[in-house]
């Protein structure tokens, strides 16, 4: 039983300014700062690791506001705010500067609006006030060794046996796995019809016997994924998300989630997580002040990069594109930005490690590198590209059917 204590009183009626008021009573000092790198972040989970006392606290009060997840039911840890009145706390939290209380991405953005849509009473009971409290974590089971892009091909297989299903499989590219008290993957539960159809969705405790998480590392030696194994692995038949072999739909909208919210985030900017804004590193770089930038040819790539962030930034807010275009457009900005702000550090842009490069010169190294990984990661974008055409565009597709 999670029981989140709060000594503040609660917003009585809901407005910016009675926001503002809260907020500015309750964030701690400390969390009003830019956060200085990953480590700031708090992901929350059964062993949250969260060393600064003004974070749990900053977690802690938002949770009991039930801020983390605003629209979510006050049920199931939310506020029961409308779209609008969350929209309104945003911007309230962004402009006080409060750093997010819990990064849970694959909890509260994915499956956590599947679990609304499409969970039974006793999985919204069970699931959903842990995730908006931060106190599960959940990762995202999708990716197999040979089923990356064409996910219907996924061959990790569920069999009933009575109460329980039977888990065998492999999983691949678990972001956070090593960390996460969760999963919810995609599984076949029938290998006798076409492939998008026996295909469902369990929701698996990581603690169960017969899982294996091993960290899958990567070319500078650290990991952020993880590749799981399954033996013989029981879960209980009211873990089951949606009706049985009829999971792609759900599949689906978990997978709209994502880019949404990937484009929504990248188009936020690497910007806001802990980099100057690439006029300021321009401007030092060339030891110049105010006024123009002495290079044309920067200047025009800088005013190209500035018009395409504000357009895809209206377009977002506006909800005007398709998730897998927003999250194709967004993923490209930002490796443009990501090349561009590389050039300008030149050898400063380089460092992997050591003591010859800053903080800020590290991140950006990091930045640049991962800007790579988030044209793959959520929906390659050839994968969106296509998407966008057969969805939005309506043209008809060539060559072997896309299924992500
Ligand atoms: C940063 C990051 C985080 C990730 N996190 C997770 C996670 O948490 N959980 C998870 O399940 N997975 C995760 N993944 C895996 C990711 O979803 C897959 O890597 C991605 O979907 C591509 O699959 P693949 O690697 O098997 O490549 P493939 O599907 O083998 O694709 C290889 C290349 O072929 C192209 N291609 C494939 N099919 C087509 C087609 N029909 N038309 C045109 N081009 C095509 C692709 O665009 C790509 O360039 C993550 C990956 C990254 C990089």
């Amino acid at each position: 039983m999670l029981v989140v204590m709060s000594s503040q009183p609660d917003v009585a009626e809901f407005s910016a300014s009675a926001v503002r008021a809260w907020l500015t009573a309750n964030c701690p000092p400390s969390m009003r700062t830019p956060m200085t790198g990953p480590q700031d972040q708090v992901f929350g989970g059964r062993n949250a690791d969260c060393t600064d006392p003004a974070a749990q606290v900053w977690l802690e009060r938002m949770a009991s506001q039930g801020w983390i997840a605003p629209t979510w039911p006050r049920e199931y840890g939310g506020a029961g705010l409308s779209p609008a009145d969350a929209r309104v706390l945003a911007n309230e939290l962004r402009s006080l500067g409060c750093r997010p209380p819990l990064v849970a991405v694959q909890g509260l953005h994915m499956l956590g609006p599947a679990l609304l849509e499409h969970g039974t009473a006793w999985q919204k009971e069970r699931f959903l006030p842990a995730i908006a409290a931060g106190a599960e974590r959940w990762c995202q089971g999708f990716s197999e060794p040979d089923a990356g892009s064409d996910l219907a091909a996924v061959r990790c297989r569920a069999v009933r046996n009575g109460d329980e299903y039977i888990v065998n499989g492999e999983k691949l590219w678990t972001t956070h796995g090593m960390h996460s008290d969760w999963i919810f993957a995609i599984v076949r539960t029938d290998s006798d019809v076409a492939s998008r159809d026996g295909i469902s969705i369990l929701l698996i405790d990581l603690a169960s016997p017969g899982v294996e998480v091993r960290p899958l590392p990567l070319l500078h030696g650290e990991s952020e994924f993880a590749q799981l194994t399954f033996t013989d692995v029981r879960v209980p038949v009211r873990h089951l998300l949606g009706p049985e072999n009829e999971g792609w739909p759900i599949v689906r909208s978990i997978l709209a989630n994502e880019r949404r919210l990937l484009g929504l985030e990248r188009s936020a900017g690497l910007a806001t997580r802990r980099r100057a804004n690439l006029l300021d590193l321009a401007r030092r770089r060339l030891d110049c002040g105010e006024g123009r930038l002495p290079d044309p040819v920067l200047r025009d790539q800088l005013t190209a990069i500035t018009f395409d962030d504000l357009s895809a930034k209206a377009l977002s807010v506006r909800g005007g594109l398709h998730p897998a275009g927003l999250k194709y457009t967004t993923s490209r900005l930002n490796q443009r930005k990501a090349d561009l702000r590389a050039r300008l550090l030149g050898s400063a842009g380089l460092g992997g490690d050591g003591s010859c490069f800053d903080h800020t010169e590290l991140g950006m190294t990091s930045d640049y590198l991962e800007s790579r990984g988030w044209t793959i990661g959520g929906g390659t974008s050839e994968i969106n590209l296509n998407t966008v055409a057969r969805q939005e565009l309506g043209l008809p597709h060539l060559g072997p059917e896309v299924r992500r």
